[in-house]
């Protein structure tokens, strides 16, 4: 059957002569191959060659013994097939050897052999047509008629059916299908031959068959056994699912790495349905177009990965999160400006500045819906409720809340996430907050921004700031998603208690509000407003049970808090409805006093307890123990040498007593309470200053002499030893308390001060900076009955009352001028009068609320003294800081 046309293989071939198996025409073989002609054939032919024909070969089975593949060539197999070597590697270990990939192209008939050495070449004669491998099937079919076209039906078909039962996801059987259907039928049978399990005998049969007819008859039955044989093997799985399961499992596990899934396929099994499940959520979730792309790729790299690689984990866990994420999904405002109105007033007692300006902030959000307006920030001590109106901004936008803690966060992947490198990487707090909150639209409270920590791991605050930055935040990557997230819709509130220590970058995007603390009077109002009612209800009680009278209440506030909010006041309140609620259910009556004062303890145990239980002050002392703030502050100043201070902290306003006692000795001066260098130099300007006008003020040792230090050892303390101190606004307190020592005179105990001297008797305001000093002002004001609280300026006749407001202060501190009754004053007459004074003594008589009545503050507004005098110290002693009525 030669081959009439159309291409032809050269008509002379060198021959490979192999014992390792038989090349069919349409397969691919790999050889290897050592013996001297094959090498030779190797070396000379295929790898000096350089035209396409040299590297066409004949490859002949060699039917001997290989071992007797020696020198006289044994006789040659008449049939063979002419293949193209694709490949060629060379190796040397263990001993060298060439490894052939050769693609077989038509049958050949050896008609005589040319020469023997160095390898064998003959002469052939070619048997098949080429071209059949090129044409289509169409044609091929056409072409066959009779019982040749029979054969070649049955065949295909057995074919077909082979193919139904094996697992498409094999790489070798999609190869297979693709063969069958675009292939010309005659090619069948050596195709279909090569790749079935047979054994080289039968290939060669297969070979040997040059009539097509003859082909597929020797085929047909190796095609069927082949089919038998896997019918069987799946019978024998069925019937113990078991082993079924497990070749499934480790199939799964990665045996087959090449396994191939296609996504628009319906899988098998559970994975399948899961896979399928996934990919219709991902195609739910919304997302913006980057998103799903990303999604989509993802789950493409998840279908084809084994469930036992770690990455696996990884990547599902990463498009659960995705499909979570509400992307589309937010709640509709439903702001209404006076009912918002009567929220906040409901959920809040006074802060009556902090509401006005959330209803603004509130009100234009109404009125222009796509606002990219500031970010508020809540400043003030704790518990004044910061985050409860935050919660109620929440609530009257009808919006979810989500509080984010800040405090001590000091690693930017906090905010933004780690890369999905690292192991147990994860999303950052705020994608966080959004998969929890469940919408792209939530009040999201940024708690305690001041305590943001930072460390190697990159500054969190850094990354806050492309957070709430409105220009920036509609596309924030997180790390983990490494796709964009609009945060445009959120509404960001933060809380801090100072802004000292909010970085500035940080604090410029933010407006700042003042949350002050309380006066007592307002605290009394938010425990019966809020508190109580609350506690009762969260012990279980109801207000027919328990009762606690409006003085029990203030005892409450300023004998067993001291505070500027309220937290430590709702926490006694829980202790008193604890007591009670053991009270209740155990049938007991409290301890009551008598109206004569005396009290009656009523032992009935059988008898249910008289509703409603009053909480008096004996009822007080029993649950919540001896008062803790009981000290009067007079009783401490009782000795010269001590004198009151002021202290700023975030946490509100201290007064602190610092004493300082003289010894015989030689003009030392100790220093204790951990205190700053800046501290230290103001004790010694003190000391400078008191020597050098010590006979003015007539300051005497402790032998009477006029040097106050002359064979004297002097002390000064501070209290709270364990809290570092510095800044120079002590230095008031100091010359005061070091000359009430020298002269032997009491300080006023209603009087505390700050200011930092200079040298030559001059008195600073209290900080540079505005913000401490409002503060102070701001607490000093609200721990009394604000309209009782007075600047004094004397720059007109008199004293002049201002009245309190925390932001005026910077003016009234500028330009002060002495007070009349100052200038005129018993000690020095000659204070100049209207010079430029600087100075400021705000007085303070308790921030948080305290255990001075402001009944007291009204008898000695004039000490409350924002004086400015070159001589002001001079002033301060004459006029009133020594002139204690006991004295
Ligand atoms: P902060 O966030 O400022 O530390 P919170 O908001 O947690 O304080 O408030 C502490 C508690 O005090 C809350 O139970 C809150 O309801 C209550 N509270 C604070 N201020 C008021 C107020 N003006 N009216 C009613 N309750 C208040």
């Amino acid at each position: 059957m030669a081959s009439a046309g159309g291409i032809q293989i050269p008509n002379r071939l060198p021959l490979l002569l192999t014992h390792e198996g038989v090349l069919l025409p349409g397969s691919t073989v790999r050889f290897s191959v050592d013996s001297p002609r094959n090498m030779q054939l190797v070396g000379q032919r295929l790898l000096k060659g350089t035209s396409l024909k040299s590297t066409i070969i004949g490859v002949i089975p060699n039917t001997r013994d290989p071992e007797q593949d020696s020198d006289p060539l044994p006789p040659v197999h008449q049939i063979g097939t002419a293949g193209i070597a694709v490949q060629v590697v060379g190796s040397n270990w263990p001993k060298p050897h060439y490894t052939l990939l050769i693609t077989g192209l038509c049958r050949f008939r050896v008609s005589s052999l040319l020469k023997e050495r160095p390898f064998v070449l003959a002469e052939v004669e070619q048997l098949d047509k080429l071209e059949q491998y090129t044409t289509s099937t169409a044609e091929g079919a056409t072409a066959e008629d009779g019982e040749l076209g029979e054969l070649s039906q049955r065949f295909y078909q057995a074919a077909v059916q082979l193919l139904g039962m094996l697992d498409m996801s094999v790489p070798v059987v999609a190869k297979f299908r693709r063969l069958l259907d675009s292939l010309p039928r005659e090619t069948l049978p050596d195709v279909v031959a090569s790749m079935i399990r047979t054994s080289n005998k039968e290939k060669l049969q297969v070979l040997d068959a040059v009539r097509l007819e003859e082909r597929f008859r020797k085929a047909l039955p190796m095609l069927t056994r082949q089919i038998e044989g896997l019918k069987l093997l799946q019978k024998t799985r069925k019937m113990s699912p078991d082993s079924d399961k497990r070749v499934l499992s480790v199939r799964k596990g990665g045996v087959f790495p090449g396994r191939q899934l296609n996504l628009d396929e319906d899988d098998e099994g559970e994975d399948g349905d899961d896979m399928a499940a996934l990919e219709r959520k991902i195609q739910g979730a919304s997302m913006p177009e980057a998103a799903l792309r990303v999604c989509l790729k993802e789950l493409k790299r998840l279908k084809k990965m084994p469930q036992s690689m770690p990455e696996y984990a990884l990547t599902r866990n990463y498009l659960e999160l995705m499909v979570e994420l509400p992307w589309s999904k937010s709640t509709k405002d439903c702001l209404d400006i006076r009912a918002a109105r009567t929220l906040l007033d409901n959920d809040h007692y006074a802060m009556d500045k902090l509401k006005r300006r959330v209803l603004e902030y509130l009100a234009v959000r109404q009125l222009k819906t796509s606002l990219k307006g500031p970010i508020l920030c809540f400043v003030g001590p704790p518990g004044v409720g910061k985050t409860s109106v935050g919660r109620s901004i929440a609530r009257t936008l009808g919006r979810e809340f989500h509080r984010i803690a800040l405090g001590g966060v000091c690693d930017q992947s906090d905010i933004r996430g780690h890369r999905r490198t690292y192991v147990g990487s994860m999303p950052g707090r705020i994608i966080n907050g959004l998969k929890a909150v469940g919408v792209n639209n939530p009040v999201f409270l940024l708690d305690e921004v001041d305590k943001l920590g930072k460390s190697l791991q990159g500054d969190p605050a850094a990354a806050l700031l492309e957070v709430l930055d409105p220009e920036q935040n509609h596309s924030f990557t997180d790390h983990y998603l490494n796709v964009a997230f609009d945060l445009s819709q959120v509404l960001f509130i933060a809380t801090a208690n100072t802004t000292a220590t909010i970085p500035p970058a940080l604090l410029d995007r933010m407006e700042v509000l003042q949350v002050p603390g309380y006066t007592q009077e307002e605290k009394l109002e938010i425990a019966h407003r809020h508190l109580i009612p609350n506690q009762l209800e969260q012990h279980g009680l109801t207000p027919q049970q328990l009762l606690l009278p409006q003085d029990s209440t203030q005892n409450v506030i300023s004998r067993y808090t001291r505070e500027a909010g309220v937290r430590s006041l709702e926490r006694k309140i829980g202790a008193i409805c604890r007591a009670v609620a053991v009270k209740v259910a155990e049938g007991h009556r409290v301890k009551e006093a008598t109206p004569s004062g005396q009290e009656q303890q009523q032992e009935d145990k059988a008898a249910p307890p008289e509703m409603p239980i009053v909480i008096d002050h004996v009822a007080l002392k029993d649950i919540l123990g001896p008062p803790l703030f009981d000290m009067e502050v007079s009783e401490r100043l009782t000795l010269p040498g001590v004198a009151l201070g002021l202290a700023w902290t975030p946490l509100g306003g201290e007064i602190m007593f610092v004493e300082a006692s003289r010894m015989e000795g030689e003009g030392q001066l100790t220093l204790t309470g951990q205190l700053g260098d800046v501290m230290k130099e103001s004790a010694h300007l003190a000391i400078s200053w008191l020597r050098a006008n010590a006979r003015t003020y007539q300051l005497t040792n402790l032998v009477g002499g006029p040097d106050p230090m002359e064979g004297t050892d002097i002390h000064l303390h501070f209290p709270a030893g364990a809290v570092t101190k510095d800044g120079p606004s002590a230095g008031v307190t100091m010359v005061t308390c070091l000359a009430s020592l020298f002269s032997g005179r009491l300080v006023r105990s209603d009087v505390a001060m700050t200011g930092e001297i200079t040298l030559r008797g001059l008195v600073l305001p209290v900080s540079s900076t505005s913000g401490p000093t409002s503060w102070f002002s701001s607490s000093a004001g609200r721990s009394f009955k604000t309209e009782k609280v007075h600047f004094l300026s004397t720059s007109g006749p008199g004293f002049r009352s201002e009245p309190f407001d925390p932001h005026i202060h910077p003016s009234i501190v500028s330009g002060l001028s002495p007070p009349d009754w100052m200038s005129s004053g018993s000690a020095s007459g000659s204070a100049p009068t209207g010079s430029s004074f600087e100075l400021l003594l705000v007085s303070w008589l308790r921030t948080a609320a305290g255990t001075w009545s402001h009944k007291l503050l009204s008898d000695f507004s004039s000490s409350l003294l924002p004086v400015s005098s070159p001589a002001a110290l001079t002033h301060l002693f004459s006029s009133f800081l020594f002139f204690h009525p006991k004295l």
